[in-house]
């Protein structure tokens, strides 16, 4: 029986985790090699405030890096672990338990590709990889290329543009920008409704690309503003950037193509465009992925991901007792995720939940693998996608708190409304089953409350009756912009088509 579990890393994925097995009745000891007791216990205190409450934990290991994390002898009959640990003086400490987590993100490996960039040896400027990024405040009236349009690139060039003389942008693929104020001045991941899900699940994808890129390009011409990708809107992860069209309209950031060679302070771009003078090259090239302190043969490679049954276990020990928490993007917040992950893991754990045979969770690793490919871009550096809500119910369903639908429907119709169409929250996973939390129906409730709460710091005449109910009110708008939308988009493409073979005729 599993007592005793090591977590590694209190990043959003270890909070959780200790979360969970507390709440499973496990003893957690959180081994953290940057973060300092203060921040861990804040960020403990916040989770439990946005799930639900659990005392804070008392077990940590400050400034404990892990070394290595070794099968004991008889591993085969306990399924324990030895955990190899560095403290800050340098002293090894040596610890055994019955399981282990692995939260220790999956960017910390840069990804900075030199080879690709011929002539870098000559750059008279400094260059850096986005993870060693802080702020712009040596970028002061410098001339900055930030080559890559990930997340990363896309902030640093934003913000570097207040500062610098000039910031290029060099982009290789393009990309779709998204805005995280959306519709109705709502967080864009509001949208991230069973709803709309159920949208997506049964409207052709080409055509909810077509809408959805129309709505952006109705915003700001992605192609007019240098940015519009290869691939369509809903293959890969968005970039989500408020400022950066703004940026390009004023022209302080100068959207590029990729760099072709650097000769001394001279970046030259693929179109023979130049950018003289650089001092400064950021390298927002993203991340590879690495768990040094595993034995080689505990995970294996499936396409570019790593084998790992619902992205969690690895499905070839004899004994479950080693998951990796974390290691997963979609277009949801990893809170939430992570959370449901860590349950996950608890209940296996605990016995709670029995997994398939290894040859049957490898089958659906490949499978899942293959429909991962179908559905997105994927490479090296981004294997890791899921469709948040249908990964959210999936794992929710195997631990017993996904929210019935049909039973809200009959029951509590005022909660089903709010749980269909909005934002799935971690609180509607606390409403049935294991983990079950009394306070998540009125925190569903509220969660709008909360939302507005920065809002409120100037009333203009809305009153509370309309902050009430908010969702509803948003959902109909929403649902309105959305018909709209495809209404208006139709009428354009017919009018297009009769354009098109009115100029024919005349021709
Ligand atoms: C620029 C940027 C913006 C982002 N914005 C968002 C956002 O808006 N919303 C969102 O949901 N996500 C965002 N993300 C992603 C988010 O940061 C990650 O998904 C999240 O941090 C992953 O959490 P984690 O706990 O798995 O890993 P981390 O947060 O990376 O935490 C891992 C922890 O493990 C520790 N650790 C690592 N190795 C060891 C070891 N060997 N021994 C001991 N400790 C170890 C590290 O010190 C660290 O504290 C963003 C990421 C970036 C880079």
């Amino acid at each position: 029986m599993v007592q005793k579990v090591a977590v590694i890393g209190a990043g959003p994925s270890g909070l959780t985790s200790i979360k969970a097995c507390l709440d499973e009745g496990m003893e957690p000891t959180c081994f953290e090699s940057s973060l300092q007791r203060k921040e861990v216990l804040m960020g403990f205190e916040l989770l439990c405030t946005s799930i639900s409450p659990t005392d804070p934990p008392t077990n940590y290991r400050y400034s404990s890096m892990i070394m290595e994390t070794r099968y004991l002898p008889d591993f085969p009959r306990t399924g324990q672990w030895e955990v190899v640990t560095e403290n800050k003086d340098g002293l090894e400490e040596r610890h055994v338990f019955d399981a282990v987590i692995c939260c220790s993100g999956h960017f910390n490996y840069p990804n900075l590709p030199l080879k690709d960039f011929p002539g870098i040896e000559t750059f008279e400027g400094k260059y850096s990889h986005s993870w060693d990024y802080k702020g712009p405040e040596d970028m002061h009236g410098k001339r900055v290329v930030v080559i890559g349009i990930g997340n990363s690139g896309g902030d640093i060039a934003v913000e570097s543009s207040r500062v610098a003389e000039q910031v290029y942008l060099s982009t290789r693929s393009g990309a779709w920008v998204i805005r995280q104020v959306s519709d109705d001045g709502l967080p864009v991941d509001r949208f991230n409704t069973r709803f709309v899900h159920v949208l997506f699940k049964v409207l052709p994808m080409c055509l909810l690309n077509w809408l959805g890129e129309k709505k952006l390009n109705a915003m700001y011409d992605h192609a007019v503003y240098g940015l519009k990708p290869k691939h369509r809107l809903f293959s890969q992860i968005p970039v989500i950037n408020d400022d950066l069209p703004f940026r390009i309209l004023s022209g302080s950031v100068l959207v590029k193509p990729n760099v072709k060679e650097i000769r001394g302070s001279t970046v030259v771009f693929n179109d023979g465009s130049t950018a003289e003078n650089v001092d400064l090259i950021v390298f927002a090239t993203g991340y590879n992925y690495d768990f040094p302190y595993l034995p080689n043969d505990v995970m294996y490679k499936s396409g570019h991901r790593v084998g790992l049954y619902k992205h969690v276990i690895p499905p070839v020990l004899e004994h479950p007792t080693l998951a990796i928490v974390g290691f997963i993007h979609s277009d949801g917040a990893i809170m939430p995720q992570a959370e449901m992950q860590a349950r996950f893991v608890s209940r296996v754990f605990k016995g709670h939940k029995k997994l398939p045979s290894c040859q049957a969770m490898i089958k659906a690793v490949e499978k899942d693998t293959k429909n991962i490919e179908k559905n997105y871009v994927v490479s090296r550096l981004t294997p890791l996608q899921v469709d948040f809500v249908e990964y959210m119910d999936d794992l929710a369903k195997d631990i017993g708190v996904r929210p019935s639908l049909l039973w809200l429907f009959f029951t509590d119709f005022p909660l089903f409304k709010r749980v269909f169409w909005g934002p799935v929250t971690a609180y509607q996973y606390r409403l049935m089953g294991p983990g079950k939390w009394d306070g998540a129906r009125k925190a569903i409730f509220t969660q709008f409350d909360r939302l507005y709460q920065p809002l409120r710091t100037r009333q203009v005449g809305m009153t509370l009756e309309v902050y009430k109910h908010p969702h509803l009110i948003l959902t109909v708008l929403s649902h309105y912009h959305f018909l709209y939308d495809a209404i208006s988009s139709l009428v354009s493409l017919m009018s297009q088509l009769v354009d098109q073979t009115h100029n024919h005729r005349t021709v």
